[in-house]
């Protein structure tokens, strides 16, 4: 059975003692879940002060972003290699770089192949904007930054891979999309896959929903078909409520275990 992923992304959020503060109340709270992995994603600042800080039985780290060259004059830049040793994932064309710092469809994909080169896991992040769901493009959007982004994916490889469905308009908006949306979607990123390394690949990669989500909401994701799991944003910054949703991950876990 594959392993239920919930990652947190603070994006540009939390200085190094109030990203340690938060690590703490989720520490006390969330417990070891042998069937759960639970990945927080903070700023490239506070990646080494957090990695000394967590019980790697209960959380697993992630960069936000990572520069494709593994070293040399790229001032401002941290390489997928630099963090190989701090980091499990990776966000890889997060809806904020390709909207606001304009990252290609090239770049997102030689930034898969150097975090693969490094030993870390992408986190691939796709979806569609408002305007492309209502011109009907949503499927051929997805196809083609899931295809750009694989070219260079061997098949041994493809099987670790983590996809993240987010609709661009769904990222930060509290407007929702709804759980049959989302499996539509990702019907869409699996035959995608399929395509290029067969049936048995595309069902072995994960891929997760995220936009806006928040506990309320949680369990109807995670319940639905094709959907292993969720990238949090706003409601990762709550403890809160960021351990209610990995509370409903265990349930929805658990009653399927039962089955
Ligand atoms: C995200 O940052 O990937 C995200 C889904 O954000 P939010 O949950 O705030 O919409």
């Amino acid at each position: 059975m594959k392993k239920i992923l919930i990652a947190g992304n603070w994006k540009m959020n939390l200085n190094v003692s109030e990203a340690s503060l938060l690590t703490k109340r989720l520490q006390d709270r969330i417990a070891i879940h042998r069937d759960i992995e639970v990945v927080l994603i903070p700023s490239m600042l506070d990646l080494q002060p957090i990695s000394l800080q967590i019980d790697r039985r209960k959380f697993k780290l992630a960069a936000q972003n990572a520069y494709y060259k593994d070293a040399g004059a790229y001032t401002g830049e941290v390489s997928f290699t630099m963090l190989r040793d701090l980091v499990s994932y990776c966000l890889i064309g997060h809806s904020e770089r390709r909207h606001i710092f304009n990252e290609t469809l090239e770049e997102v994909r030689e930034k898969i192949a150097a975090s693969y080169r490094n030993g870390i896991t992408p986190i691939l992040c796709v979806g569609e904007t408002k305007t492309e769901r209502i011109n009907k493009e949503t499927d051929q959007v997805l196809e083609d930054q899931m295809q750009s982004a694989l070219a260079n994916i061997t098949a041994s490889e493809i099987e670790s891979l983590v996809v993240a469905y987010e609709p661009v308009w769904a990222i930060g908006t509290g407007d929702l999309a709804t759980p049959d949306q989302a499996v539509a979607a990702i019907k869409t990123i699996r035959n995608s896959i399929s395509s290029l390394y067969g049936n048995e690949a595309s069902k072995k990669v994960r891929v997760l929903y995220g936009g806006s989500v928040n506990p309320d909401v949680a369990t109807g994701f995670l319940k639905a078909d094709g959907i292993d799991g969720l990238l949090v944003g706003g409601a990762s910054l709550n403890y809160a409520q960021f351990t209610d949703i990995v509370d409903a991950a265990f349930e929805v876990h658990h009653d399927l275990e039962k089955r």
